[in-house]
């Protein structure tokens, strides 16, 4: 992150330090945002995208949700996501397109304000620290809930739901624990700060539906693939808190937390403390398939330089 590296906005290339905002900004006032969190991957054939495809959708449909008009389309910002990657030369970093609501009003309807669009790229390794994903965290329960449905969508991926995320993620560390891990309003368990969450037992696979206080994390939704793919039962229903204690393993899925084992929860170890078989395996399996060292049986992985390469083309033409 220096002003040595470019980011995209509106469909222009800046300078790092160039991409400012206005303090009037209706998103630095109530959280108008909708944004998205991707990796992009070194693999042998150079920088590949895990599921842009599908990041771009849920952008799309978090700013739908928003009535958040956007001047790019699906194919538009996919390709803005790679040339910004192709023009920061970065073999693998953390890319975050960001859809915002600029100045306007200040009154709480912010469709007079004009909608923002920016792409940053930028390193970022294991979220949980180095050591997380081999040797797993320490979690807690949050005394912060997740927001009922019919409150703040959680469905869609926008600034204002992060508030609740800052507070779970605050408490947790300032209690000695990695981060929290936050019951829905109905005191079932529901997702982690930023990242979702599963447990095994009796090698089952669970992990909490779709209820309207989640995000459809999209690593959540690779990880259910490649369990069908090695035949791991899959249940996604209703986790009391309590399934979290008597659990042989629990990990994090997320695009910054990848796989992290949960090594114990409430201080109450789980499993015998380290990351166990069936999280493992999950986690080689993913891993092996985004860095492009396994075969990409589902068309996950966007190869850098051919779409840079074609935008060129479509330039010189
Ligand atoms: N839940 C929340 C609240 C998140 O912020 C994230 C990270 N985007 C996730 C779950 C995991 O989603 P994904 O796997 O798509 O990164």
């Amino acid at each position: 992150m220096s002003d040595a590296s470019w980011i995209w906005r509106n469909g222009e290339f800046v300078r790092w330090a160039r991409a400012r905002l206005h303090v009037g900004s209706h998103v630095v006032h109530y959280g108008s945002s909708v944004f998205e969190g991707i990796r992009c991957y070194a693999t042998p054939r150079g920088p590949a995208v895990f599921r842009l495809r599908e990041h771009v959708r849920r952008l799309l449909d978090s700013a739908r949700i928003y009535r958040m008009p956007v001047a790019f389309d699906e194919a538009e910002l996919a390709d803005a996501c790679c040339a910004t990657v192709a023009r920061n030369r970065q073999d693998s970093c953390y890319i975050r397109p960001i859809l915002l609501r600029g100045t306007g009003t200040f009154g709480l309807d912010p469709q007079p304000c004009g909608v923002e669009a920016f792409i940053l790229t930028f390193p970022w390794g294991a979220y949980l620290g180095e050591a997380s994903l081999q040797e797993g965290v320490d979690a807690c329960v949050s005394s912060w809930s997740r927001p009922a449905p019919n409150t703040v969508p959680a469905l869609a991926k926008a600034g204002g739901n992060y508030l609740g995320s800052q507070l779970i993620a605050m408490e947790a560390h300032a209690n000695g624990y990695a981060e929290g891990i936050a019951l829905g309003p109905d005191g079932l368990v529901s997702e982690g700060s930023g990242q979702n969450i599963f447990l095994v037992r009796n090698g089952v696979l669970f992990t909490p539906a779709l209820d309207g206080t989640l995000l459809a994390g999209i690593t959540r939704d690779s990880l259910i693939t490649i369990a069908e793919d090695l035949g791991i039962e899959v249940r996604e229903q209703p986790v009391p808190r309590e399934m979290l204690y008597i659990a042989d393993e629990v990990f994090f899925t997320g695009t910054a937390s990848e796989i992290t084992p949960i090594r114990s929860i409430d201080r109450i170890q789980v499993g015998n403390g380290r990351a166990g078989e069936v999280t493992s395996v999950l986690q080689q399996r993913l891993l092996g398939i985004a860095r492009g060292e396994l075969p990409d049986a589902h068309n996950w992985l966007v190869p850098v330089t051919r779409i840079a390469r074609k935008r060129r083309a479509k330039v010189a033409a």
